[in-house]
């Protein structure tokens, strides 16, 4: 029954800095492809933020979860403000947060090398990198357990626990197994480090293992993280899916922007796959200070995360995801063709890209 006409709401959290800029761009692509496709979205604002912070006293309000917990969901821009705002309240009490209590368990960052973005790799060209990296996102090495002894003594000692669960552990690897599933080289492909991390890793790759068994179609492999890194600058073209836990996921999610160009145009999805919580989509670069206010930040990261939003609101509706897929191609034409931004070599501004993006999409066949 989730057709087309069914209104999917949207909660829409602009940020700070270059997060107001890059936002009204998102937004525009996604009028376009609504009118375009016959999609009906419904985008309610929140002017969360540093802004936020420095008038109240927190980054969002108290009920934000009651406010925003029922959208279908949540377009987030960027947040920070480091002269007025320390990084740690602004990340934690806001995306962090977020994250936690909507139980968004898989990061998922696409690395695909589009045309006109050189990457620092040799010899690559579009089509060569085209791979998905989903990080576990709520537990493993990122936990707060452990603490200091003899502080300041010859004797002093620092532990931190990591906590890997079955339950965190197997719907993570699930997800990226039904994902490699739907994907042509149904291949998967899992970061461990089993031969230094002696308890956690083997059991990681204990599970993976087991979960593999439910997916025969699936060819899949593993290697420990520092070897993986160095396949991924090498050998790129090689991967399809990857898994990583929090840790390696991390790590792999700032290689892969790497690989493939300039931050400002790496989307991500942080998904919530049962949705019981809404999942919130954004672009991996941060509020920018240092280009804030100029109306040159890159949009791309921002449109390219509103595909991604399309395609998870859209299941398996064939509509949404043409739409999807419009942005998609929209914003290849207009990386290869122009106008560019100046983090591209250019020297169009925000709107000018938005504004191309969306006209692609307008008239998408
Ligand atoms: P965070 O702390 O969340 O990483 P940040 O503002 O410190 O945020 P980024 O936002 O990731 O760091 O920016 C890193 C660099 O990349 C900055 O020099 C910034 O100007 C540039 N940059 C980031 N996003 C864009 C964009 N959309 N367009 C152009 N340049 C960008
Ligand atoms: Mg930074």
């Amino acid at each position: 029954t989730h057709g087309a006409h069914m209104t999917q709401r949207i909660a829409v959290i602009p940020g700070d800095g270059i997060g107001t800029e890059v936002m009204p761009e998102g937004l525009r692509v996604l009028e376009a492809a609504a009118t375009r496709f016959g999609l009906d979205l419904d985008f309610e604002s929140f002017d969360w933020g540093c802004g936020h912070y420095l008038r109240e006293g927190r980054m969002m309000p108290a009920d934000w979860k009651e406010r925003i917990g029922g959208h279908d969901a949540i377009l987030f821009g960027a947040v920070g403000a480091p002269d007025r705002v320390p990084d740690h309240i602004a990340i934690w009490d806001s995306i962090i947060t977020i994250r936690r209590e909507f139980d968004q368990y898989v990061n998922l960052r696409p690395a695909r090398l589009m045309p006109g973005v050189p990457s620092p790799l040799a010899n690559r060209r579009p089509g060569d990198i085209d791979f998905l990296v989903v990080r576990e996102n709520t537990e493993g090495e990122y936990s707060s357990l452990g603490g200091r002894m003899f502080p300041g003594t010859e004797r002093e000692f620092v532990i931190q626990e990591s906590v890997f669960t079955r339950t965190g552990v197997d719907r993570v690897l699930r997800f990226a197994f039904e994902l490699a599933a739907r994907r042509p080289g149904r291949h998967l492909t899992a970061a461990t480090k089993s031969n230094g991390i002696s308890i956690t890793m083997p059991y990681w790759d204990e599970r993976l293992q087991a979960i593999a068994g439910e997916y025969p179609e699936v060819a899949w492999d593993k290697f420990h993280i520092d070897i993986l890194c160095a396949h991924l600058v090498q050998h790129p073209d090689r991967f399809d899916v990857i898994v990583a836990s929090n840790l390696f996921g991390d790590i792999l999610s700032d290689l892969d922007p790497a690989c493939t160009g300039t931050i400002g145009i790496a989307p991500s999805a942080n998904l919530n796959p049962e949705r019981r919580y809404p999942s919130l989509f954004e672009p991996v670069h941060g509020s920018a200070p240092d280009i804030a206010g100029r109306g040159i930040a890159n949009p791309v990261g921002q449109i390219w995360s509103a595909a991604l939003m399309l395609q998870h609101l859209g299941r398996d509706v064939s509509v949404w995801q043409d739409a999807a897929d419009a942005v998609l191609r929209a914003i290849e034409a207009v990386l290869a063709e122009g106008p560019r931004t100046p983090d591209m070599g250019g020297t169009a501004r925000t709107a000018d890209m938005g504004r191309a993006i969306a006209s692609h999409v307008a008239q998408a066949r």
